[in-house]
């Protein structure tokens, strides 16, 4: 008889083979035996686009390309505003970062542009 490999929850000896899937008596897990034990979460990695579609990575430089808002106060970030050292982040708006004068705020992609 073939050895099965362990379960990967548990670590469980005793699985079994049930068609094409794995299971383990312990805790109910059923795996396919073909699949890579490494195989990640299948959660597609985000990537972020500033307005022209170029990719956009942590660290980055960014010019703002519309007058925005500051919520909650009178302040607007310019068109042309250069915003050094941007976080990508998944949330209501895709980065963080600090601009000068104004402090700690949130952008969206769509209103800037890779410098
Ligand atoms: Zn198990």
């Amino acid at each position: 008889m073939a050895e099965l490999p362990p379960c990967p929850q548990c670590d469980c000896q005793w699985t079994y083979e049930d068609g094409a899937l794995l299971v383990c008596p312990e805790c109910a897990h059923e795996w396919s035996a073909d699949a890579p034990a490494n195989a990640g979460d299948g959660e597609a990695t985000k990537v972020w686009r500033d307005a022209n579609g170029a990719e956009l990575a942590d660290g980055d430089t960014v010019t703002v390309i519309k007058d925005l808002k500051i919520k909650g106060t009178s302040q607007v970030v310019k068109v042309g505003t250069k915003v050094k050292n941007i976080r990508l982040v998944d949330g209501d708006h895709d980065i963080d970062c600090r601009i000068d004068g104004v402090g700690q705020m949130g952008l969206k992609t769509e209103f800037v542009k890779k410098a």
